[in-house]
Formats: C-alpha cells, structure tokens, sequence
C-alpha cells in the first residue's frame, strides 16, 4: 500500500500537460482590473502576451524568469487617460517615461487639452524608430487643427475653413489617434462654437473614438461650471461618441460644494444613454500658466503679441479688471505659486504671486502683468475643496489620471498618492476599486483593446507592489521626484522595473486606435 501514492504522483506527473514560459508570476493576490477582489493565481507570460492565468500545479511548468510574488498585489499596469507627456516621450534623454513607470502606470494619453502633433502617423513612427518606456495613445488636437487652419482668429471658421479643420481629424484618426481631444478653456480653441466642436467630434466618432475636453469653464469664467458640463454631453450626445471630462473639478471659490450639480447632470446624462465619464487627479491644486490662469482669452486672439494690448491705454483698465477677478476666483494672490517661470521670471520660482507682488513693491495684479509680459510662469493653482474632490473619486464614472505637467507634482506622483492617500489612510476606495478606475475601466472606456485585465490572450503589462510600501516623493518645492515601491513593472512581457529600478528596457508601443485606416471601406 505504501508506494500506491508515489505511484499516484508520478502518473498525475506524466499526464500533467507542459507549458513553456517566458515569465511566471506566481502565488500573487492578482487584482485583474475588473473591480472584483483579489484571487491567488499564477499569470503566465509568453513574448508580449499573458498566456495562462491560473494554477500553476495543473502543469508541468519550464519557465525562463520565475517571479514570487507571494505577499505581493499583481495587477494591470495603470492607464493614464489625460497626461502631457510628448515632449519626454520625443526626448531622447526622457522617452523611457520613468516618471510614469515608476507610478506603475504602463500607458500614457497624449495630446490632451486640444493640443497634438500635427503629423500623428509622424508621430507613432518616431515612437517606434526612438523607443519609448510606457506604451502611449495619442488624440488627435482640436486646437492644433484650429491654429493651423486659421491661426489666432477669434471667429467663426468659413465652410471651407470647417472642411479643411475635419480633414485634419480624419487624418488623425486614421493614423490612429484615439480620439478628439480639445481644451475649450484656452485660446484659440476657446473662440470655437459648440457647433464647430460637434463637427469635429462627429468625424472622430466615425471612428469609434472619444472626445476628451479640459472643458471651456471649471468655474465661473464664462459659460460656468454646471454650463460647461451641459456643453460637454451636448458635444457626446449630438456627434454620437462617447465623452469625457478631463480631471473633472470644482475650481475655485465660486464653484466650491457644488460637485453635487455636476454629478446630478452627469448622472442624468448617463440615464438617458449618453456615453460620459470622466478623469481626476488626486491634489486640490491644479497646474496652469499665469497666461492661463489670468489672461482674458480676448487678449490672446488675432494680435502677433497680445502683451502690446497692455500697453493700449483703452484696453488695460479692462484687462486688469478682468485679471483681478480671476485672480479672486482662484482663491488670491497667495493661492498661486510659480513652479516654473522662463527664464527672465526665474528669480521668482518658487513664490506665491502675494511674495513676487511684494518683492516688486506692486498690486499683485501688476506683478501678474510683469510675470506675462516676461514670458511668463507654470502655477500651482490652489483652488479645490477636499470634499468635492472625495466626490467626485466615489463616482462609478470617473477614472484615475495625473494631468502631468511640469512644476507640478502629479506628474510624479498621482498613482502613488491615490493609492496611499485616497485608499489606505481614508478609504474612499478600496483598492480593487483603485485598481479598477485605473486600468479595467480606462482600457474599456476608451476601447483600448487586450490591455487594463490580467487575462488570457492580453498584453502582459503588469505591475506588482506591497500597497503600504508605494509612496509618492514629488512636492510643489521638488516635484520631479520619482514615486517608489513598485517592485516589478512589466510592460508588453518585458520586466523594466525590477526590484524596484528601471533596467534601461524600453518596452512601450504606439497604441493606435484602428490598426488599419476603414475609409477605404465606406
Ligand atoms: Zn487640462
């Protein structure tokens, strides 16, 4: 009797089927982007596909690189729906995207807020001769389109003008954008009619792509808070695609505690079909320019340098009214820190515009006039309340992003802070649904296909990490401070995140929204 279970063993052994692994991922709690809780299994990976994802003992395993990953959550590498990272992708120094991937984020959104390449097939083909860290999609810009049809105008396009800005996203589209995106709040796009911007969606949704929007107003600068959400589901509803709110918020004193509005239109919207959601980052201080921030966009349009509407004696009592009021809107003077000034401003990085007000021995609107006319300043923008930030995150709809720019420190740190904050120290979310907003329902939001699941058949991009041991560097005093904690980064098969540090891989594709263009079909 006793050697009947050795016997036992070794045929279960013999009849156990093989499978050959590049990497096995084994005894994680995988978290597989869908929201749901964690689950043991192992996650086996082929080339740059995950191949198996299960329980290992059920075969007879060769596998080239074995991760234990026991005490450790494995999870879809985050998607970043909303950042500005082109220039460090083009830039042979940054194009590995370390900031991203050491938040654990595997692929990036370009071209947000309006503005992309004007050459997006140029664009992939860089990415692919160059090499990037992160995978990376890209929208194809509604401000680009304008600015390079009808430069500066604050006016309505002529017909020919309207086909010549379509043909623009169409071409976009078909190179692979994912989508429209636009950033009514700023200049040139700002001077666009609802209409003009339906238009242009209309031929991206031909596409099955989205429309993204820093919308026209977060806060009570021209059409308002709750006036700008309606524009935004007009645009999703009328062209017929689906829309989304980037880093959705309430900006600014005259807006505050009325997240509840904006999630009831929302809401509504959603009820009756409309295909909207949005993204959000984690801090209640956005990321602008002085310009941005302070500027009338009338100042911005037609004139080669708006700076010389200053010096017009009828124009200025009106631009600095209008400054005043956005600087109070914005919470003062002291709600506004310059993180990165040009060159001439540089003295003052650093400061609030209340601090560079006083150095100059000037109102700060007139330091504000100086700031610009001297080529300006990023700004730490101040201007958000916790409570409708808590709000908003809660939302079955809204996705997690960092709006990464320069000077600010979401562009470290987004993901790491979320988790560490939003998840663990106050529970707003728990992790799967951490997780999930972070991935799962960005990857099918957008329709990115294989990718945001731990699943057979998808992309292997993945990261592994010990959630109390993931942390955030990145401040308003030194924000280009790299998150830590991610142990291993996997993105398309390829380890670049190894016990904790880049390994110099740069495993990242273009991902394109339709592989092939379809025109030739309709
Ligand atoms: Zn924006």
């Amino acid at each position: 009797m006793k050697f009947l279970p050795i016997i036992f063993i070794l045929l279960s052994a013999c009849t156990k089927p093989t499978l050959k692994l590049d990497i096995l991922i084994e005894q994680g709690s995988v978290l597989d982007g869908s929201g749901t809780e964690a689950i043991k299994v192992d996650i086996g990976i082929v080339g740059d596909s995950i191949v198996f994802v299960g329980n290992r003992a059920r075969f007879q395993i060769s596998a080239e690189k074995i991760i234990d990953a026991t005490g450790y959550v494995v999870c879809p590498g985050f998607i970043d729906p909303h950042t500005h990272a082109t220039a460090d992708l083009n830039s042979p120094e940054r194009h590995a995207n370390l900031n991203y991937l050491y938040q654990g984020v595997t692929t990036v959104f370009i071209g947000s807020d309006g503005r992309s390449s004007t050459d997006i097939a140029g664009q992939f083909r860089k990415w692919e001769e160059q090499g990037i860290g992160t995978n990376a999609a890209t929208y194809v810009g509604h401000a680009t389109a304008r600015r390079l049809v009808m430069g500066m105008r604050n006016e309505a396009p002529t017909e020919e003008e309207l086909i010549n800005m379509k043909t623009f996203v169409r071409n976009g589209m078909e190179a692979g954008a994912i989508g429209l995106g636009s950033g009514l709040y700023y200049a040139p796009a700002n001077f666009a009619a609802t209409e003009e911007v339906i238009e242009l969606a209309k031929i991206a949704a031909e596409y099955d792509g989205s429309y993204d929007v820093h919308m026209r107003d977060e806060s009570s600068y021209n059409i308002g808070l709750l006036g700008a959400v309606e524009e935004t589901i007009r645009i999703g509803e009328e062209a017929g695609l689906h829309a989304n709110i980037a880093h959705i918020k309430c900006l600014g004193v005259d807006v505050w505690d009325t997240s509840d509005q904006v999630i009831d239109l929302i809401k509504r919207a959603r009820s009756r079909g409309v295909n909207i959601t949005a993204d959000q980052y984690p801090y209640t201080a956005s990321g602008t320019s002085i310009t941005g921030a302070l500027i009338p966009r009338w100042v911005l349009a037609d004139h080669p340098d708006p700076t010389a509407k200053l010096e017009d004696p009828k124009m200025r009592p009106l631009i600095i009214k209008e400054m005043k009021d956005n600087i109070r809107k914005r919470g003062g003077a002291q709600s506004l820190l310059l993180t990165n000034p040009s060159e001439k401003n540089e003295k003052y990085r650093g400061k609030t515009l209340t601090q560079v007000a006083e150095e100059m021995g000037v109102e700060p609107v007139e330091a504000a006039v100086s700031l610009f006319k001297n080529g300006g300043s990023s700004v730490g923008s101040f201007n958000m309340k916790e409570s409708d930030i808590v709000n908003f995150m809660k939302q079955d709809w809204v996705m997690t992003s960092s709006d990464g720019s320069n000077g600010h420190p979401r562009k470290y740190g987004s993901f790491p802070k979320k988790m560490q904050e939003y998840v663990l120290e106050k529970q707003v979310l728990n992790l799967p649904e951490f997780v999930h907003k972070s991935s799962g329902m960005t990857a099918t939001t957008f329709g990115i296909s294989r990718r945001g699941y731990i699943k057979e058949g998808f992309y292997a991009d993945i990261i592994i990490f010990k959630p109390e041991r993931v942390k955030d560097h990145a401040t308003f005093q030194e924000p280009e401070v790299l998150s830590e904690g991610m142990e291993y980064v996997i993105v398309n098969g390829k380890v670049v995140i190894e016990k904790g540090k880049y390994n110099g891989f740069l495993a990242g594709q273009g991902i394109r929204k339709i592989e092939k263009p379809i025109s030739a079909t309709r």
